[in-house]
């Protein structure tokens, strides 16, 4: 039997940041994870024991760095069950993994009226590059507003579906299984983008099981480097797209007359990746996977609880979203009616505990709420009841600060 790490205060021993900022108080997971140590290990090794380019050298230290940029893209296939690894990709981040489809699929796929669904939760990465590509090619640009169900926007001139798996400030999880099968009764050809930015870090992906067509998500979400990401796709829609960038190693063969591409997944990665990126990527995973992911979701769910059972006494705050503790990640978003949540952050913020404050990159959910800015919380594994109990304190002092209780 797999031996799981447990989830508790002492785990805050595996990341470095909490040694070096004994006060800290984070609560913005969802903007970006800490790192645990041997994360940062990992980078470390890679600069300091084995820094070369993959797939030039015939040296061993480039031999080295190959098989590991290569166990990693495994890794990360193990990781979200892809059967096949050159299907996947390995981008900047989910923003660059969307962006990526959107410009890669061929025009002549889009005929004149094709609608291009997504939802007025998503976050801008998932929400603008379809809003663009609509434009450019002469699409309708549908979006499925909070009152609505699919059905009411899907139909059979969807082309694309392109939906969020966790929402990066309601927390939701949505029922994307459910909501895929019911997107390919209305329509079978209807191609499924999955934005798992904020389902990765606490969800175990099945990219079989939920019978999308292409799934992203960011390595700095669940504890890994900034700037590697993964994009994963079927190879009947890969090997359609157009290479996004053009250059060095993603090629098979150039002439003046001209030029063929290398075959999955180089044809999307040109250039010298983020090899250190991917590496550290591959050890968050490792790391992640040392825990039970129900365990995890328990953890975030009890501390969003918790933060709840405080503001809900609240009469001044106003909670966005289901009540629900269920079905959810461990992000709160909240706004206050007589505090900006600007003010909120940076009063919270002097007491050493960070939270985001603004529209979080979802203006037309914000806008669907008619406010212009929430605060959100966001707990992961390493967080504490005793992060919940001093956000609460200073939320207390802040209003008593402005003089509103
Ligand atoms: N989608 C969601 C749901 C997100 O939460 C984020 C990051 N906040 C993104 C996309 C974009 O991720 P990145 O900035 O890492 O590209």
């Amino acid at each position: 039997m797999k031996y799981l790490k447990t989830i508790g205060p002492d785990l805050k021993h595996d990341f470095p940041i909490f040694q070096n900022q004994p006060d800290l108080v984070y609560l913005d997971s969802t903007a970006t994870a800490l790192k645990p140590q041997i994360v940062i290990d990992s980078l470390t090794e890679y600069y300091q024991e084995y820094s070369a380019n993959v797939f030039r050298g015939l040296y061993p230290i480039s031999e080295l760095a190959t098989n590991k940029y290569e166990q990693a893209r495994q890794t990360v296939a193990d990781f979200i069950k892809a059967k096949d690894v050159a299907e996947v990709i390995f981008v900047r981040g989910t923003t660059e993994a969307l962006n990526l489809i959107a410009y890669s699929l061929p025009r002549a796929v889009f005929k004149p009226g094709d609608e291009i669904v997504t939802s007025v939760v998503e976050h801008h990465a998932n929400f603008v590059p379809w809003q663009r590509l609509a434009l450019v090619v002469g699409g309708r640009f549908k979006v499925v507003n909070l009152d609505q169900d699919l059905d009411q926007v899907v139909t059979k001139k969807t082309k694309i579906l392109a939906l969020n798996y966790v929402s990066n400030v309601l927390g939701t999880i949505n029922p994307l299984k459910q909501m895929i099968k019911r997107a390919r009764q209305i329509n079978p050809k209807i191609m499924i983008v999955v934005d798992a930015a904020q389902a990765a870090p606490s969800l175990s992906i099945d990219v079989n099981d939920l019978d999308c067509d292409f799934l992203c998500f960011s390595g700095h979400k669940l504890m890994g480097p900034t700037g590697i990401g993964v994009l994963w796709g079927k190879r009947q829609y890969l090997e359609m797209m157009n290479p996004f960038q053009y250059g060095g190693d993603m090629i098979d063969q150039v002439s003046i007359e001209r030029t063929t591409f290398a075959p999955l997944p180089h044809k999307f990665e040109a250039g010298t990746p983020h090899i250190a990126g991917a590496i550290g990527l591959a050890a968050a995973i490792n790391y992640l996977s040392g825990f039970d992911f129900s365990a995890i979701l328990k953890h975030e769910r009890h501390l969003w609880q918790a933060s709840y059972e405080i503001l809900k006494e609240n009469p001044n705050i106003k909670i966005l979203g289901s009540a629900n503790w269920q079905n959810r990640t461990g992000i709160l978003a909240f706004y206050h009616t007589k505090i900006h949540a600007h003010d909120l952050a940076q009063i919270l913020a002097n007491d050493q505990i960070c939270v985001r404050a603004g529209h979080h990159c979802a203006m037309p959910l914000h806008t669907a709420f008619k406010i212009g800015a929430s605060v959100r919380l966001s707990f992961y594994l390493y967080n504490t009841i005793e992060d919940v109990k001093r956000f609460g304190k200073s939320l207390k002092k802040a209003e008593k600060l402005l003089k509103i209780r």
